[in-house]
């Protein structure tokens, strides 16, 4: 049987508990197991496939958008711009709304489901929200998005196209966290927030493909965009488990990016603190990783402290900067997306990142909800008379050809 545990005092609790974090010390849960020889199935759904290493005993494929089993991209030309011979990108624009989301949301609903829940939440003004909203939907849910009161037309848009229950929310957005945790044991409903323990069940899986699709022979670097913690804790987990149960041989090294506007872990990480601070007022164009008060900073601290880790920030000119970049090799990722491509500048002038190494960038979010960061393009387009197609798309060539 599965259960869970505290990731600092160790503290268990039973896995049909619906806790998300520590009545001790309310640091968030993780879940553990016992592992009898676990085997990678042959399956198109993601929960079907790792079956030995999640906790359903009958994951229902009726819940399924399509979620994982994403493209791992060698990046040739970004990576020979920078230098490095063996950059890839685990392209998770790809999931069905657009987001590594998708992956934690199915074991959530899962989970609740399991659990005897009908209803389900969470609390998120952007790519959480919608793919809660949508899985919500799928399962025939009653499903709860609180947002944010300030959320702008263009983010509420496919949050609430999905048919779910949206509401905002006023007054302090980032205490709502733990208030939708209180109201949702009140009340019965299952919220599936941005650290739930079965989001990180969900996140490994990203882990378990980039180590099939690198034939078990594991990157050198993993670089993550992280804003709560959660996508990082499970990645993390995904290669300490097959490395644990013998499907690779070492653990990859592993990278948290933020944004210099919002970066409290990154702060507290180069302070050498063991927790993180209130980060004040986001001011970033990453809204996707902008949460000023990550629920599962401190524990981000831990594992990179454990494992010889590293937290830096990128500012918003290097971030649109990366974005443009990746959409020409081609992946269109939102802001937040592209963080680990802007960060590897530094990485590889500092020499922290060796132009042999292989490394995996986690793109977290396509940008196709998000145009406004890179609307620059759009003046690069000319407007010509009818008459004279033919002398524009000429004159376009480069010359000599
Ligand atoms: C949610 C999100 C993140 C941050 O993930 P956390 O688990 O909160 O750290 C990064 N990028 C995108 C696109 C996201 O939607
Ligand atoms: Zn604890």
């Amino acid at each position: 049987m599965p259960r869970f545990e505290c990731t600092k005092c160790g503290k268990e609790f039973p896995f049909d508990s619906a806790l998300t974090r520590c009545t001790s010390c309310g640091e968030p849960l993780e879940v553990k197991y016992e592992f009898a020889s676990p085997e990678i199935h042959k399956s198109e759904f993601l929960l079907e496939k790792y079956r030995d290493f999640l906790p359903f005993s009958r994951p229902n494929k009726a819940l399924s958008l399509g979620e994982g089993f994403t493209p791992l991209l060698r990046l040739k030309k970004l990576g020979e711009m920078l230098g490095l011979h063996n950059l890839y990108a685990k392209n998770e624009t790809m999931n069905p709304t657009w987001s590594f989301k998708d992956r934690g949301t199915i074991c959530g609903i899962q989970y609740a489901l399991d659990s005897g829940y009908s209803e389900v939440g969470t609390v998120s003004t952007g790519n959480m929200g919608a793919s809660v909203a949508a899985y919500g939907s799928r399962a025939g849910m009653r499903t709860h998005i609180l947002v944010s009161s300030s959320i702008e037309l263009e983010k509420v848009i496919p949050i609430s196209v999905y048919g779910a229950h949206v509401v905002k929310v006023e007054g302090d957005y980032g205490k709502l966290y733990y208030e939708s945790l209180r109201v949702g044991e009140e009340l019965g409903i299952c919220f599936i927030n941005s650290d739930h323990p079965l989001r990180i069940e969900g996140s490994k899986t990203i882990a378990f493909e980039i180590c099939e699709q690198m034939s078990f022979e594991p990157p050198d670097w993993v670089i993550v965009p992280t804003s709560s913690g959660g996508n990082f804790r499970g990645i993390v987990k995904g290669f300490i488990e097959f490395r644990d149960l013998g499907l690779i041989d070492r653990l990859p090294r592993f990278i948290v990016v933020q944004a210099a506007g919002c970066c409290p872990i990154a702060q507290a990480f180069r302070e050498g603190k063991e927790e993180i601070r209130h980060f004040g007022r986001p001011k970033t164009i990453a809204h996707g990783i902008s949460n000023p008060y990550p629920p599962s900073g401190n524990e981000v601290l831990r594992i990179l402290r454990r494992l010889h880790g590293i937290a830096l920030t990128v500012n918003d000119e290097e971030i649109i900067k990366a974005q443009l970049l990746l959409a020409r090799e081609v992946i269109f990722a939102q802001p937040a997306g592209a963080v680990p491509i802007a960060a590897l500048d530094e990485l590889v002038s500092k020499g922290i990142i060796d132009r042999n190494d292989t490394v995996v960038c986690v793109i977290t979010g396509a940008g196709l909800k998000y145009l406004h960061s890179v609307r620059q393009v759009s003046h690069e387009i000319t407007t010509i008379p009818f008459e004279q197609l033919s002398s524009a798309l000429s004159n376009a060539r480069p010359s000599g050809s």
